[in-house]
């Protein structure tokens, strides 16, 4: 298929989901561009970019280097700010500008640019969260920031379909990245936290990056050819519930 001969763009790549993308692209004989602050690990078939996508100068660097791939066939806006914890009584002003330049703004700002190099047929997923369809305490601004992202996956697809683009997002649920488990080992009482963390899902248990990277990769792909401006929860079920999904009944 046309659309899936080309080149990939992913965000975030370093670790975690955006790693995961990465590498199944890679496998299945992508050529990707893996881009982060952090200088993605080398994969056949993959070329690595260190570069901030909330500057100027890190998404020119983008496209410098998207021109020398031809064309973009897939972008996947990937990276993410997870920092900023506090409620909206007392979330910094500077993590929420920083959480809302990351995770909304520059998605906006790299997409746009790079429209002019994707031919017709070429997509873009976005990678949202269980948190843009529904809140968490004590997480102001990244609830915004990828509430915001849903629906500016939306507006993407009316504004580019004419471009001949398909946008989507997904929405992973809990999912056993390093962040995560990070957080878990780091509890007060990890096992107890790892049990909680699973029970928020029907399946009764955390998503893997490569479960995360499955979803995107059909997005991305020709199978998907009718699918724009949709979300997709990628979460065992976790918005199916009102209550904890996964809690024994
Ligand atoms: P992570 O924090 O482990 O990795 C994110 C990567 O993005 C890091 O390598 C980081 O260096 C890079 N990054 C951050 N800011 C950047 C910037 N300005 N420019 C370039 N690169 C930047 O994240 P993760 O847990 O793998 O999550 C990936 C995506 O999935 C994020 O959008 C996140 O919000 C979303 N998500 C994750 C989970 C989860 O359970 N881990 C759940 C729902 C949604």
């Amino acid at each position: 298929d046309t659309p899936f001969a080309g080149q990939v763009i992913v965000t975030g790549a370093a670790r975690g989901i955006g790693r995961a993308i990465a590498e199944l692209y890679a496998e299945r004989g992508h050529q990707v561009l893996s881009v982060d602050l952090n200088l993605p690990p080398t994969l056949k078939g993959q070329r690595r970019l260190k570069a901030d996508i909330s500057t100027a100068a890190g998404r020119n660097r983008i496209v410098r280097a998207a021109h020398e791939l031809g064309q973009v066939t897939v972008l996947v806006n990937n990276a993410a700010y997870q920092n900023a914890h506090g409620s909206v009584m007392n979330v910094s002003e500077r993590g929420w500008a920083r959480t809302l330049n990351v995770n909304l703004t520059a998605p906006l700002l790299l997409t746009r640019t790079l429209v002019p190099l994707m031919p017709h047929g070429s997509a873009v997923v976005n990678v949202a969260s269980v948190q843009g369809l529904l809140a968490e305490q004590n997480n102001a601004a990244y609830n915004a920031s990828k509430g915001g992202l849903v629906n500016l996956t939306r507006a993407m697809a009316l504004d580019l379909a004419p471009h001949g683009l398909r946008v989507n997002a997904v929405a992973p649920g809990a999912i056993s990245t390093e962040a995560v488990l990070e957080a878990i080992a780091s509890s007060e009482n990890p096992d107890q936290t790892r049990q909680d963390y699973e029970d928020l899902h029907a399946l009764r248990r955390l998503g893997t990056p490569r479960e995360v990277a499955q979803t995107v990769y059909f997005l991305g792909s020709a199978e998907a050819s009718f699918l724009t401006g949709t979300i997709i929860p990628v979460d065992g079920g976790m918005t199916a519930s009102f209550m904890m999904a996964g809690r024994p009944v």
